[in-house]
């Protein structure tokens, strides 16, 4: 369906749970210690409730669904949860962003169960570095992670990349080395305001001064229309490298997606408060209810984000999804 402002909404980026293995300096708030689980008490939608959102959802027009979190792999009925969307023919798109931690043992059975493509953060290729970030995370248990998710056939297999400045941008050459035997998308993501951390622009690395940097980088063109990420290329390099510029080139007059969080609150905009709880309507037996909520949340969806304001939205990423 089109929103008030005439854009076509087929993307649902939902979110399973806020809750994960790892603690990432730009994406819990930043009082949250190592070790610490803010949301242990949170209360996430079930498969049932799921499965009711997405026929709503697809009775709507989305076709392409994101699971996140969170670390959505954090859930033991994350296989069921594809089953369910899968049963939906006009699901034509399911994917899953996740640290790739626990990925390695879990790829195959995740393949199987109908997943198509995958998204694996990875900040950095040295293993200090990779901790410091991560809140202690394995740089090896991630590269597992992708290693497996190659062999098993989730293809495309992307790796989430956020640069910043005085951590990891120093490690270009090496990241960009990953691309160039094998099939990999690495996307550099520009740091969003999200928490403390993020918050004041000091560590944001555009995309503009990778171009810079790298005036080898060839442009390729979009796979589709109004896709978040400009692809380049090394030349004589198989994988390609996307560069993703939600701050310095906002991509909001194309953006196509809706998000559902782990508690079930519909946001139109990751860089706005406004959400609303569908959670009552879940309890209810009517889905033409339902169907009008959301109908009117998609109509409302927020015209831009206001990240150049440099004021973090009240949700840290972790419990919007990202
Ligand atoms: N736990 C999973 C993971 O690590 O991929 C899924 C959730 S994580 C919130 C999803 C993506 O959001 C990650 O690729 C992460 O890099 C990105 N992200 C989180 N906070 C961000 C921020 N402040 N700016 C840019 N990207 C961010």
């Amino acid at each position: 369906m089109f929103d008030q402002y005439g854009r076509s909404i087929n993307y649902l980026r939902l979110s399973i749970t806020p809750r994960c293995n790892l603690n990432c300096i730009y994406c819990r708030p930043g009082h949250c210690p190592t070790g610490f689980d803010p949301y242990s008490q949170t209360r996430v939608l079930t498969v049932e409730e799921i499965d009711r959102l997405v026929r709503a959802f697809v009775s709507l027009g989305i076709e392409k669904i994101r699971l996140t979190g969170g670390e959505p792999l954090i859930r033991d009925d994350l296989e069921a949860i594809i089953r369910c969307i899968r049963q939906y023919p006009q699901i034509r798109d399911l994917s899953l962003t996740t640290n790739g931690q626990d990925l390695a043992s879990r790829a195959q059975s995740l393949k199987d169960a109908g997943l198509m493509r995958i998204n694996i953060s990875l900040d950095s290729l040295r293993e200090s570095t990779f901790a410091e970030i991560t809140g202690n995370g394995s740089l090896q248990r991630a590269l597992d992670g992708i290693d497996a998710s190659l062999q098993v056939g989730l293809h495309p297999v992307k790796l989430n990349t956020v640069l910043m400045r005085g951590i990891n941008d120093d490690e270009l050459d090496n990241l960009f080395a990953l691309t160039k035997i094998r099939p990999l998308a690495l996307r550099l993501i520009e740091l969003m305001p999200m928490n403390s951390l993020s918050a004041t622009h000091e560590r944001l690395i555009t995309g503009t001064e990778i171009l810079q940097r790298y005036p080898l980088l060839q442009r390729i063109a979009d796979s589709y229309p109004g896709q978040p990420a400009e692809d380049y290329r090394l030349p004589g390099y198989l994988g390609t490298i996307g560069l993703i510029r939600p701050i310095s080139h906002r991509f909001c007059k194309v953006c196509n997606r809706v998000r559902v969080t782990a508690d079930g609150q519909i946001k139109g905009c990751l860089g706005k408060n406004d959400e609303t709880d569908l959670r009552p309507l879940l309890n209810q037996p009517d889905d033409q209810l339902l169907r009008d909520f959301i109908r009117h949340a998609i109509h409302d969806k927020p015209l831009g984000h206001h990240f150049e304001e440099k004021r973090a939205p009240q949700r840290s990423m972790d419990r919007t999804g990202g």
